[in-house]
């Protein structure tokens, strides 16, 4: 289970890291994480942690991606066509399965 662990490393290594105050965290993740598993991975993963009441915001990061046949740059996931030509496309760049992407909070800065 990639996903679960990924998230879970986020969740861990975000936790030990927080200032204190933390009242909003934003996860990133990759289109093929299934966001109902993020969060009840990210719950049990910060249970008894600073952040455990922290409200998660789920993002999913569709990475950018070019089309074989037109080179037109969109985004979307994996089996996303290409809204010019409806082509085969390949993402670009690479996106992490989960990531803390940003977090707000009450605490000293
Ligand atoms: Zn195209």
């Amino acid at each position: 289970m990639h996903e679960r662990d990924a998230v879970a490393e986020a969740a861990v290594t975000f936790a030990a890291a927080a200032p204190p105050g933390v009242t909003e965290v934003t996860l990133v993740i990759a289109p093929d994480v299934d966001p109902d598993i993020a969060s009840e991975v990210w719950v049990a993963s910060t249970a008894g942690t600073p952040i455990a009441h922290a409200t998660l915001h789920i993002t999913i990061h569709y990475p950018m991606m070019a089309c074989f046949g037109c080179d037109q740059e969109y985004t979307g996931d994996k089996l996303a066509v290409c809204p010019q030509c409806g082509g085969d496309g390949l993402p670009t760049e690479v996106v992490r399965t989960a990531a803390v992407a940003g977090w707000v909070g009450d605490g000293p800065a």
